[in-house]
């Protein structure tokens, strides 16, 4: 027979239904949180570079604003499709609900390939998107960011045609600028430095001494980087990180065993974003392959690379000394690896609580926006470390009580809690 292709909605609802039963939650209120809420469909024509028209298709799924305004990126992908769109825009709100941030989940994409596109032509589409709901979206309704493919000048692009449309300043409508320009300091660090604050309370509750714990890292990209760095703060030894070779096109893991310093590997990142081999060598390092990190003997992994990396196929290869792991990246761990995790009493920090601070910072940043006023450094990081923290906490705390995995209890958490949203304005 032929396998059915992976559909990530598909899989959102199966998770979504699993914690419904759990919950014990009525049929209406299922069936208005296993779908979006609302979804936009639409058509983008664009002027191309060279005279003639395109037209690129553009989506946007507001899944629920139960809690607050949809908060969620918006993707640019030649393969993007509805369904991805669809769980993205689900798993935005769990992930908002679950370290209690005032927002709900929504996602958006358009079927383009930027690689093939001017900046211009870019821009048209930016601005295209923005005018197709100019009147559905905003601060007070539903908050794009960046996201796969889209950056910062994307964000002001789409800031500047709302503001044209709307008349007037709406800094708050999008998430994702560049500093100066309305972002907040601190969002580059967030995610990572989030993945470090649950796994320091993840330690202290297991009677785990942060600094005689070594720690194996997949990935060297935004996440892994800052995750690495802060665990060091913390008196951790990073062991190894792993990164993808663009010339070798397959990916290594760089292991040293007196520890590895990232603002050194950062240093020796070629071109392409990836690490020298010739000058890791030179330094100490030892090249392995790539799904090497995964049986390095250490007491944390941080799978901060991509999804799909922890299988049914590798899962016994985690050495026995691993007391935690904590999914910096979306989806790195497929539901039959979990069964073995759970079963060896692994400690997991699953994906939409340990890399929610970089949502977390991105609603700080509407917060500044909105009132138009900017925060240190260091008011961002206290104010991220206390909502990652409380997020673990009221986590673990119903994992203990109620002796489920931490996944579980995470779903738990964010789902009744838009439940309840839900219930206490009437609708259901
Ligand atoms: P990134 O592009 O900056 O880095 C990805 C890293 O993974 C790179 O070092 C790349 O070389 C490496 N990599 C790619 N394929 C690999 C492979 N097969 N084996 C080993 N390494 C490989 O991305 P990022 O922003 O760090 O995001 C990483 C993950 O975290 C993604 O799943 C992303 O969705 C998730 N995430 C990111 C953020 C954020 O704020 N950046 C927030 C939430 C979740």
């Amino acid at each position: 027979m032929e396998k059915k292709p992976f559909n990530a909605f598909e899989m959102a609802q199966q998770q979504f239904d699993a914690a419904a039963e759990k919950l014990g939650l009525d049929q209406a209120t299922r069936d208005l949180l296993r779908s979006s809420l609302r979804e936009y469909h639409f058509l983008i024509p664009v002027r191309m570079d060279d005279g003639s028209y395109k037209v690129f298709r553009g989506f946007r799924c507001q899944h629920s604003d139960a809690r607050g305004p949809c908060k969620g990126g918006i993707r640019f992908h030649p393969n993007e499709t509805i369904d991805t769109v669809r769980a993205l825009a689900m798993w935005m709100t769990w992930k908002t609900a679950v370290v209690d941030i005032p927002l709900g989940g929504g996602k958006g994409g358009v079927i383009c390939d930027p690689h093939n596109l001017s900046d211009r032509e870019q821009e048209g589409i930016c601005r295209g998107w923005v005018r197709q709901i100019a009147y559905n979206i905003g601060p007070v309704q539903d908050v794009p960011a960046p996201d796969i493919m889209t950056h910062g000048q994307h964000m002001l692009w789409m800031l500047d045609e709302l503001e044209r449309i709307r008349g007037g300043k709406f800094p708050g409508f999008i998430t994702g600028k560049p500093v100066g320009m309305g972002g907040s300091l601190g969002r580059t660090e967030a995610t990572g430095f989030g993945v470090m604050y649950t796994v320091r309370e993840a330690m202290k509750e297991l009677g785990i001494d942060i600094k005689k714990t070594v720690g194996a890292f997949q990935g060297f990209g935004n996440v892994s980087q800052y995750a690495v760095k802060l665990f060091r703060e913390y008196g951790g030894k990073a062991l190894c990180v792993s990164c993808w070779d663009q010339i070798d096109q397959t990916s290594y893991t760089f292991r040293r065993e007196s520890g590895v310093d990232p603002d050194e590997l950062m240093g020796i990142t070629d071109k392409f974003n990836s690490i020298d081999k010739a000058k890791a060598r030179q330094v100490g390092y030892e090249v392995l392959p790539g799904d090497a990190w995964i049986e390095q003997e250490a007491d944390l992994l941080v799978p901060a690379a991509l999804e799909n990396q922890i299988t049914g196929a590798n899962v016994a290869k985690i050495h026995k000394r691993v007391r935690i792991i904590a999914e910096g990246a979306n989806g790195p761990t497929t539901p039959e690896a979990d069964v073995e995790i759970h079963k060896r009493g692994i400690f997991m920090i699953p994906d939409f609580l340990c890399n929610a601070g970089g949502v977390t910072c991105s609603y700080f940043e509407q917060v500044q926006s909105n009132m138009n006023f900017y925060w240190h450094l260091n008011e961002v990081f206290s104010r991220l470390d206390e909502k990652m923290t409380a997020g673990f906490k009221a986590v673990s705390e119903l994992a203990r009580k109620k002796n489920l995995y931490m996944r579980d209890a995470a779903y738990m958490i964010a789902v009744s809690r838009v439940a309840e949203a839900s219930h206490l304005r009437g609708w259901v």
